[in-house]
């Protein structure tokens, strides 16, 4: 069957460690579509939590995408837009292939320690939600993504994950060159031609040429030399793309022993994963090629090496520089807010009330040095002179008082709240409430005598007409 990729492609492809032509083009004509979610562990913690998510998407049953614990494979995709849970936080949908970044994680730092972690071209967010997942609340990861409007992007699906202790930031790589030897991982999924998504999204096949592929090669060397210096020695860099050609993959590996002191990780292996394991003729760097004929997942790379060079190390300023303090009255609007109100620092922006875990409090103002700061730990809210008007990152985190009341809704009101309409809520709650489904936080109502007013975000709001539910 042909497959309509690029002959190019196809011949530039040929003699790659695990590439069949025959088979590769087969599943790309056959154009199966994969469909697959991470849960979110900030949000699911028991399992009766996690067989109700994963039943009200699929009633035939899920299956588990061997490389993640986390991962699940649906048997058709359903309308996430219409699923409440979706828009909690309850999960990610992210590409399986790419979960795998999650073992390589997992075999190359050591997750109980308190790490600095960057994810360098990080929008929209699938492997960032994932690092998270895998951090303790000692460790920090900044994500950042150098296109604005994708920034925000990112910012909002963080936001929906809940946690306190990540940080996103928007600049070029080469701005991080201010940070030498600051982070203990870094994550480049970087920016490639995308041949590996051919099969899932063939609209991008016109797009490919092979000078498009030197270009991307070309800026992937460019991206990795400028972020290197800002990685540790023995701090350990993890380099993807979903692109299947060499020259953004085992070629990049090539030129990064050719250019910096830098070791192969191994991880263990699993043959009946059917990843194909490549080795690069200089210093035999490894990297993992994810092939969709082969395996239930799109087309990935990635390669995990160790800095062995010293870097400078980088100077913490002498003197800390102390977050704002905030006066007792604005402390006693906003404790009751927030759960264990101690357990955290307060940063006063204008009126905005951020609440940083201590390691973010602690590095904001280096990094705020260094890097332009879209978003910082959780926005509780605008203090005015009588009252917190509470903000959505609030409602969607994880430190929120039990104090403050929920009103639980069922499906179709729960989306109408989500369209920003009136869900038409009969309840004692008065003045502030979180709206909820199944236990979920969806964002804030105030509760008036005779009526409610929808603070979900407008811009998140769901445009489409609710049918079929
Ligand atoms: N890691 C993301 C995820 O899992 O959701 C996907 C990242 S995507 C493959 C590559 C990202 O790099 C895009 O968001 C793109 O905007 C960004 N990018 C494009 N040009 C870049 C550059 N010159 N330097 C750094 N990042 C760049």
């Amino acid at each position: 069957m042909p497959s309509h990729l690029p002959t190019a492609l196809l011949t530039s492809l040929e003699g790659l460690p695990g590439f069949n032509r025959q088979t590769f083009e087969q599943v790309h004509a056959a154009a199966g579509k994969i469909t697959s979610l991470r849960l979110n562990p900030n949000k699911i913690k028991t399992t009766v939590q996690e067989e109700k998510v994963l039943t009200a998407l699929s009633a035939t049953g899920t299956s588990k995408v061997p490389w993640s614990s986390q991962g699940y494979y649906l048997p058709e995709r359903p309308s996430f837009t219409f699923d409440p849970y979706f828009h909690a936080g309850a999960y990610y949908v992210q590409e399986a292939s790419s979960m795998f970044l999650e073992y390589a994680v997992r075999h190359s730092v050591d997750l109980n320690s308190s790490l600095k972690v960057l994810d360098l071209c990080a929008a929209p967010g699938g492997k960032s939600t994932l690092l998270q997942s895998l951090l303790n609340e000692e460790s920090v990861l900044v994500s950042n993504e150098v296109i604005k409007s994708r920034a925000a992007l990112l910012a909002d699906n963080l936001t929906k994950w809940g946690a306190a202790n990540t940080i996103v930031s928007n600049n070029d790589p080469r701005d991080f060159s201010a940070l030498p030897g600051y982070f203990d991982l870094i994550v480049v999924d970087a920016p490639c031609s995308g041949s590996g998504l051919f099969r899932r999204d063939p609209e991008l096949i016109p797009e490919w040429s092979l000078d498009n592929v030197e270009l991307c090669s070309q800026r992937q060397q460019r991206i990795l030399a400028d972020v290197l210096p800002a990685l540790k020695e023995d701090g350990v860099l993890i380099y993807s793309t979903c692109s299947f050609s060499a020259a953004e993959d085992e070629v990049i590996l090539n030129w990064l022993a050719d250019h910096f002191e830098l070791e192969n990780v191994q991880l263990p292996w699993h043959e009946e994963w059917n990843i194909v394991l490549t080795e690069t003729s200089k210093r035999n760097f490894q990297g993992y090629r994810f092939y969709p004929d082969r395996l239930k997942g799109e087309g990935l790379f990635l390669a995990c090496l160790r800095k062995r060079s010293a870097e400078k190390a980088f100077k913490e300023p002498k003197q800390k520089q102390k977050q704002l303090q905030l006066s007792s009255k604005q402390t006693s609007l906003l404790s009751p807010w927030i759960n264990k109100p101690a357990a955290y620092e307060y940063f006063l922006h204008q009126e905005d009330v951020l609440v940083l875990s201590p390691v973010v409090a602690e590095i904001l103002p280096v990094l705020q040095q260094a890097l332009y700061i879209r978003k910082a730990g959780v926005k509780a809210g605008q203090l005015g002179a009588k009252e917190l008007i509470p903000d959505h990152q609030l409602a969607m985190s994880l430190l929120i008082s039990e104090q403050v009341p929920v009103v639980t809704l069922p499906k179709m009101p729960a989306l109408q709240y989500l369209r920003k309409e009136d869900p038409g809520i009969i309840t004692d709650v008065k003045g502030w409430g979180l709206v909820a489904y199944e236990g979920m936080n969806l964002g804030w109502a105030k509760f008036l005598p005779n009526r409610i007013n929808n603070y979900y975000p407008k811009e998140l709001r769901i445009l489409k007409e609710i049918t079929g539910i």
